[in-house]
């Protein structure tokens, strides 16, 4: 099966989410858990969850790949702001048993002068804090593009955090296209390569979704800005190989691209004919 699908506003609830993503063609979503700059989360109405969860169902959707805010800073120094994290991250676990089994992916922070290996330690120590054994939801640590401060942006630095979480089955990564281009991986050239390398460091059994965006940018420029497929540096030719790697198949794909419905729609539609050129 081939999932694919974009980022939805959450503003109108789960149902309106389910409905925008049939109209765009897609078979899974992105959505934030909350604004992306934080604050308080709305609470669930159970009802319009249900009949979410029954057109999931009926359309056989893929695992949804819910989106933490940007605000969230896992490994702040700040006491007050990682305290805040906390409790963003164990509220948004809680919310998202109403929609049981899919995944929750966050930026696993910015060191912010720290330096990444107390980087690592704090965001995995507040994973420890907040994981349960009960949780249905996987958590997904992002591969970042190192802008900033930012954690993440090696496999080396993702398998330090895996490594030091206790839940590791509750543990998995979404791989970012235009973050792992930013951050010097070259999918273009070498997709092999980094696969390869993302298998030996991470382990292919905790990939669990792909974030697809073209790059504004160079390789390895860690500059973190989106492009429209096929627009950018990495180029038409390289999503068509990455929808087709072998490695990859059967992993829900999300787009994060500059584009209103119309333009997700477009994609949403390009992706599904790239992905199928290989069984012609
Ligand atoms: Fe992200
Ligand atoms: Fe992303
Ligand atoms: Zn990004």
């Amino acid at each position: 099966m081939f999932y694919a699908g974009s980022h939805i506003s959450a503003s109108k609830g789960y149902e309106a989410m389910g409905k925008q993503a049939l109209k765009l063609g897609a078979n899974t979503f992105a959505f934030f858990t909350r604004n992306p700059r934080g604050g308080k989360a709305k609470e669930i109405d159970e009802a319009d969850v249900g009949r979410f969860l029954e057109l999931s169902k009926e359309h056989s959707f893929g695992k949804l790949v819910a989106h933490a805010p940007y605000t969230m800073n896992t490994c702040a120094a700040k006491e007050d702001i990682r305290s805040f994290a906390k409790e963003m991250l164990a509220d948004d676990l809680r919310r998202m048993e109403y929609t049981p089994g899919n995944y929750y992916n966050f930026h696993p922070g910015s060191h912010v002068g720290q330096g990444s290996e107390a980087g690592v330690a704090k965001t995995a120590g507040l994973l420890n804090e907040v994981l349960t054994p009960e949780q249905s939801t996987t958590v997904l640590l992002e591969t970042m593009a190192g802008k900033g401060s930012e954690i993440g942006r090696s496999f080396e630095e993702l398998r330090a955090i895996l490594d030091r979480v206790e839940l590791k089955e509750k543990m998995g990564v979404c791989l970012d296209t235009c973050h792992v281009w930013d951050a010097g991986y070259d999918i273009v050239n070498d997709l092999d390569g980094v696969l390869d390398s993302f298998d030996k460091i991470i382990g292919f059994s905790y990939l669990k979704a792909i974030h697809m965006n073209d790059s504004m940018n160079p390789l390895g420029a860690h500059k973190d800005r989106h492009e429209k497929i096929g627009e950018g540096h990495i180029g038409l030719e390289a999503f068509a190989r990455v929808l087709n790697h072998p490695a990859l198949q059967g992993l829900p794909v999300i787009l994060e691209t500059p584009n209103d419905d119309e333009g997700y729609a477009k994609e949403i539609a390009l992706l599904k004919s790239l992905h199928n050129e290989s069984d012609r």
